[in-house]
């Protein structure tokens, strides 16, 4: 069965064409999808003639730095000024991997002021956005598939420039844990087969994505198992948390800490987990939960956040001390989560 994006392409083309200064944006602290699905796009982009400009709120992480191109996408926080003067001079921004534009952090304002015409692309429930075009798939495993998907609408036949099949093959492999768990089928596996036919080197790009840490972050990962994983029996619960003090010990660079909240999930009977790490002036939580329990509404309601059903972060202003307590009460009352 072929997911329908088809419905989309007339306009998504005519928007393309009509516009001379693209602008590409992703979400805050950027993860595979949102890179690979906005290099993938801007590849396609660059193969039809135009320039797209690429911005991303914050720092790349260092596993995904290998990526072609990356090193062309600007980041705002380094250089505010000149991802400000493209936007201003936009006629099309095209927002990837997000659906809400307080994921933008501080290109929000800008965007918002910006009279360019805007396309979200995203498979995050529930968007919350004025665009002139609006591509919301939340059944799709990853941005980047539907840019693989809207793409051959477009062009009629598979899409398959090898830069192009490589950065959104990135996108759905990090969503969905490599092929171990989100919303891919049937399908993505389909696309996924016509990209390995076509030469795709699965092995190698799993291997520069998650055989490309230091040691420090295999020891803090062991740390944080070992030293800072909180073991809730009766509420089906585990959660790592983990200090500034604790970052600083093992040398933390940005992305060592990625995939660490899936480490209590491993644990026989656990159905909610949790990773809390110290930042600056609040706590930045990530949240996965297994089955029916909705840990998109919760994070939502309680920790101004959200994501997907199974999948999602937020935020907390306070200590680590006063967060733990407050989620502790929160996931301990919650009935869904007992035997
Ligand atoms: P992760 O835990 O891997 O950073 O994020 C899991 C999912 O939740 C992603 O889809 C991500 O976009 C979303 N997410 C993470 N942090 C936030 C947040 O602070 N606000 C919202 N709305 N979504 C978030
Ligand atoms: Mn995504």
């Amino acid at each position: 069965m072929r997911k329908k994006t088809a419905k989309y392409s007339k306009l998504l083309s005519d928007l393309l064409k009509r516009s001379d200064n693209i602008i590409l944006v992703c979400h805050q602290n950027p993860d595979g999808d949102a890179i690979g699905s906005m290099l993938g796009f801007a590849r396609y982009l660059v193969n039809q003639g135009k320039s797209p400009v690429m911005i991303s709120p914050d720092q790349i992480q260092e596993f995904l730095r290998w990526m072609k191109n990356s090193d062309s996408i600007i980041i705002n926080e380094n250089e505010p000024g000149r991802a400000v003067k493209s936007i201003k001079e936009a006629d099309l921004i095209v927002m990837l991997d997000f659906n809400h534009v307080d994921r933008s952090g501080r290109l929000k304002d800008h965007i918002l002021a910006s009279d360019a015409r805007k396309i979200l692309i995203d498979h995050h429930p529930d968007p919350y956005f004025d665009v002139d075009l609006l591509i919301s798939e939340p059944e799709f495993s990853s941005t980047a598939e539907i840019v693989f998907s809207l793409v051959r609408d477009i062009e009629g036949e598979y899409y398959l420039d090898p830069e192009f099949i490589e950065a959104v093959y990135v996108g759905i492999m990090t969503d969905t844990g490599n092929f171990s768990y989100g919303t891919f089928n049937g399908n993505t596996l389909r696309e996924v087969a016509i990209m390995l036919d076509k030469g795709l080197d699965k092995d190698l790009i799993a291997s520069r994505v998650y055989d490309n840490f230091s040691i420090d972050r295999l020891r803090l990962q062991g740390f944080a198992s070992c030293e800072r994983l909180i073991y809730l029996e009766e509420a089906r619960t585990a959660y790592i948390y983990l200090t500034r003090a604790d970052l600083d010990r093992f040398k933390h660079k940005t992305g060592d800490t990625e995939g660490f909240v899936n480490i209590p999930l491993s644990v026989k009977g656990i159905i909610v987990s949790a990773l809390f790490i110290e930042k600056e002036n609040h706590i930045k939580i990530s949240f996965r939960s297994k089955g029916d329990f909705n840990i998109n509404t919760f994070a939502a309601e309680y920790f101004n956040g959200g994501g997907h059903k199974n999948a999602a972060g937020g935020k907390y202003n306070g200590t680590m001390k006063e967060c733990l307590e407050y989620f502790e009460k929160l996931i301990t009352g919650s009935s869904l989560l007992r035997k």
